[in-house]
């Protein structure tokens, strides 16, 4: 959600910045600007594209070697060229970007206002640059100065970049609650809201903490806490290459995304599983086995898809652990003041590891107590940061703002974590586990099966993409999919659609039901296959179309649908992971074929870091 950019050093910053704003596109953004020092504070700034921005700029001067970038993503004030971000205090010294909320800002608006301050936009950002500049001027001291000052009274999230009329090569940047990365080469430093824009130019990074503070020159990365203390920056290598955040060739990031999945979960299980030995490697599970195995319940916490993944878990932990097992959107967990004991086991799952609700829910479950296990994608991100221990899920890079490969590498590990949990605490017989440990490594392959028969699903998507709204229905381990078939298609293809349990559509849902209404049934061979044929009997009994997700050979199901997609044959615990793949191509073909902007739908933002 929102994506920012810095750059000093000795290259042109404009060119440098554009590039990464435009790697930053995949967050989810309205407006796009940037702020120059080129001999004086030089704002260029656009509703729209990025490239609506580039062409804003034909024909000015663009100099300068300092610059700071940003797309926004509006919060406070409807998308337009005068909210757009930097904006510049109204002594004209400072340009400010600002990814964030800054719930105070109307507190300070009035103290501002009473002093005389004029506002040109309606941002909280606005509030916050003009705070500064009033204590900077008031005071006669640093930016720094003024900066950590202000900071104390703001409440809200926030990464802040400013640069400065009388420092010419100065950025300074600080954090809390949203994400922040530098950038290290010779000679240069970039910022970023992810290590994207700056991978061609240094593998060397520093993530920045909450509450601290940097100022960064072309040779000097200083960096200190609210307190005024200098800290070391903790310089890490990233392992990320270029070519893993570009198209390679696919029309969409989404479509390119689906099609990495059997090499994604094959790298999420590599390593870790070894069926053969019937053995789990866990290691964050194994640090924590004493917590976790003596643990009362879990608590999965979440947002949107992940929140799916987790619902899955839910099914998956019990059968498994027979532990209880709860599962939270983060957003209403965290204000709820929710009954948590020590050692409560908390699995906070994200792709970014900057979902905003979900930090600050763990930050709070983690003060009462609670143990923090991590399963998210993004390394180095707060979320793993905060937690005690984890297990990354090595799906690399997910551009495309509609989840995919994050969510089925989520489902993976997490049926690792469950197995694991499973042998520790002898809660399933041996041969169960060592099954469904060599049902899991063919997973990639059954997934690569899918993949290689995607003509049938285009056309089903082609037939129905004109439908108003759709119903997507599953059972057990296959409900949570279902929802999240739903998910998809609302998130790109703008389509109503919504996900229930089967037999639930009994109490409401089914009142829909017409000849206008396709059904998406997620109804492979399991325990529950007979109950979901009869839910799929009613449906047709009142002329809804039957579009259906099945088992490979199963005659029943495929004769009962208009229109069926065959999944291979897999034990019912890990069906999801196959499930859920010809929904997201389903979703994906219909999106393209209603014209929709599938990797960057309106109003979506990737990384949600704003609560
Ligand atoms: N709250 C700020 C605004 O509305 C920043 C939003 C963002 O993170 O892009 O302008």
């Amino acid at each position: 959600m929102c994506g920012i950019v810095g750059y000093t050093g000795y290259r042109d910053a404009f060119p440098v910045v554009v590039k990464g704003l435009k790697r930053l596109e995949y967050r989810g953004y309205d407006s796009a600007g940037i702020a120059l020092h080129n001999q004086s504070l030089q704002v260029y700034k656009k509703m729209g594209k990025v490239a609506d921005l580039e062409e804003h700029v034909v024909g000015k001067n663009i100099a300068g070697r300092t610059g700071i970038g940003h797309t926004r993503w509006a919060t406070h004030g409807e998308p337009s060229d005068r909210n757009a971000h930097p904006h510049l205090s109204a002594s004209g010294k400072l340009a400010m970007i600002h990814n964030g909320i800054i719930e105070n800002y109307n507190q300070l608006k009035q103290e501002l206002l009473q002093k005389g301050y004029q506002f040109i936009s309606d941002t909280d950002t606005e509030v916050l640059l003009n705070f500064i500049d009033e204590i900077k001027e008031n005071n006669h001291c640093s930016l720094e100065e003024a900066v950590r000052i202000a900071l104390k009274r703001v409440t809200g999230a926030y990464v802040i970049l400013l640069i400065e009329q009388d420092n010419p090569d100065t950025i300074l940047a600080a954090r809390k609650g949203s994400p922040l990365v530098i950038g290290v080469g010779k000679g240069e430093h970039f910022l970023g809201s992810d290590a994207s824009p700056m991978l061609e130019y240094t593998k060397e990074v520093v993530y920045v903490n909450d509450y601290e503070l940097a100022i960064i020159r072309p040779d000097e990365l200083i960096l200190k806490n609210l307190g005024n203390e200098v800290l070391t920056p903790y310089v890490q290598k990233l392992d990320i290459e270029l070519a893993a955040i570009e198209k390679g060739g696919f029309d969409h990031f989404m479509l390119k995304e689906i099609f990495e999945q059997p090499q994604t979960i094959y790298d999420c299980l590599r390593g870790r599983l070894d069926a053969q030995k019937n053995k789990i490697t866990l290691s964050g599970i194994e640090q924590y086995a004493k917590e976790i195995c003596s643990a009362n319940r879990i608590i999965m916490v979440a947002c949107g898809t992940s929140w799916h993944a987790g619902l899955t878990a839910e099914y998956i932990f019990e059968e498994c652990c027979r532990i209880n097992v709860e599962v939270e959107y983060a957003s209403e967990f965290r204000y709820r003041n929710p009954v948590i004991h020590p050692g409560d086991v908390i699995i906070a799952i994200s792709q970014s590891g900057e979902t905003a609700d979900t930090l600050v829910a763990i930050e709070n479950a983690k003060a009462k107590g609670a143990i923090i296990l991590g399963v998210v994608n993004v390394v180095g991100s707060s979320i793993a940061r905060i937690s005690h221990a984890g297990a990354y899920t090595h799906a690399g890079p997910e551009i495309g703002v509609a989840s995919t490969k994050a969510f089925t590498a989520q489902l993976a590990v997490l049926s690792m974590m469950a197995l694991k949990i499973a042998q520790l605490r002898g809660t399933m017989p041996a041969e169960r586990i060592s099954y469904l440990l060599s049902e899991l490594e063919e997973i990639p392959g059954k997934v690569q099966q899918i993949l290689n028969d995607i003509a049938p699903i285009q056309s089903i998507a082609e037939k129905y993409a004109a439908a108003r709204d759709f119903l997507y229905l599953g059972r057990g381990y296959n409900f949570p999919v279902a929802l999240e078939g739903a998910l998809k298609l609302k998130e790109i293809s703008y389509i109503h659609a919504e996900g229930y349990p089967a037999a639930e559509m009994k109490h409401g849902p089914i009142a829909l039901v017409d000849d206008q209404l396709p059904v998406v049934f997620v109804a492979t061979r399991d325990s529950y296959h007979e109950k979901v044929i009869s839910n799929m009997q009613e449906i047709k009994a009142r002329k809804g179309k039957v579009i259906a997700v099945v088992s490979e050979g199963d005659e029943t199901a495929i004769s009962l649908s208009e229109s069926a997609m065959i999944v291979p044959v897999c034990d019912e615990m890990l069906a999801p992971l196959l499930t859920v793949i010809p929904l997201q191509l389903l979703a994906y073909y219909i999106g393209v074929a209603r014209g929709c902007d599938v990797d960057k739908p309106r109003n979506l933002a990737k990384s949600v870091t704003v609560e």
